[in-house]
């Protein structure tokens, strides 16, 4: 995957993108990363990127000039048209099943805004998603786009080093993740469950997916109306309800 990101501010990137799995994933080659900065698309003397609203009012607004050369440029050889990504508090709120859909694209253009916004042209003729990360205004689109950026990655082959891993994780399936413990098995009187070392792997597995459903029913019930109990879990979630 190719990934692209247009930015006035493209040193925002750097730490997290080299860092962790993200660098990671680099390395390993499934993924390449370019951070842009739109600047060096103005067509004018001083680089100026932005401009004030027609009709007055605060704030500057992003011009569409260096955004639509930008992604021209960074688009060519292309055998497919990327997908050419927004970052936006008005747009679709982002979400695992978007990280997926991405994740399975060849090639991902980020644009991060400043300032008041963007000409609406950039919006109606340009992009092919718009993405907000949650209901709230940030002062511009790179932390966004770092979000969706390390969603995505994360998901791609070879990536992460179980393919299991991020199968099992929160909205991946569908419910919340169960919990988890790790070594001593009583760290000050506060005991591990004993399912867990008990070495049944059955009873293990049955517990997990217990645990699971009972996070969900109790801290998102609404994923649970979406989601289709198999007849274990129908029973499994009767049982949580009944302990609860
Ligand atoms: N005036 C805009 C509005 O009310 O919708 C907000 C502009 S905001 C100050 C500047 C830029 O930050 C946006 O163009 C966008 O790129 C980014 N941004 C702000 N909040 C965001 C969010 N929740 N998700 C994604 N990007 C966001």
């Amino acid at each position: 995957m190719k990934i692209d990101i247009l930015s006035i501010f493209p040193e925002m990137f750097a730490g997290v993108l080299g860092s962790s799995i993200l660098k990671k994933a680099e390395e390993k080659g499934a993924v390449s990363y370019r951070v842009t900065n739109f600047r060096d698309y103005a067509d004018n003397k001083h680089q100026t990127v932005d401009d004030y609203p027609y009709g007055g009012g605060a704030g500057m607004v992003l011009k569409p000039q260096p955004i639509f050369d930008a992604v021209s440029s960074l688009s060519e050889g292309n055998e497919k048209k990327p997908r050419v990504i927004l970052l936006c508090p008005q747009g679709e709120r982002h979400s695992q099943a978007k990280a997926e859909e991405l994740a399975k694209e060849a090639h991902l253009i980020f644009i991060c805004g400043h300032y008041e916004g963007y000409d609406e042209r950039i919006r109606e003729h340009l992009i092919t998603d718009e993405i907000s990360i949650g209901d709230y205004v940030l002062t511009g689109g790179e932390l966004g786009a770092m979000v969706i950026v390390d969603s995505v990655v994360r998901l791609l082959p070879d990536v992460l080093g179980n393919e299991e891993s991020h199968r099992k994780d929160s909205y991946s399936s569908g419910l919340l993740e169960h919990p988890h413990y790790t070594r001593p098995a009583d760290f000050r009187g506060m005991k591990v469950p004993e399912t867990l070392t008990s070495g049944n792997h059955s009873k293990i597995e049955e517990w997990r997916i217990k645990e699971s459903l009972r996070r969900t029913w109790k801290r998102r019930p609404d994923l649970l109306e979406a989601y289709t109990l198999t007849d274990l879990e129908a029973k499994l979630l009767d049982e949580v309800k009944k302990e609860e």
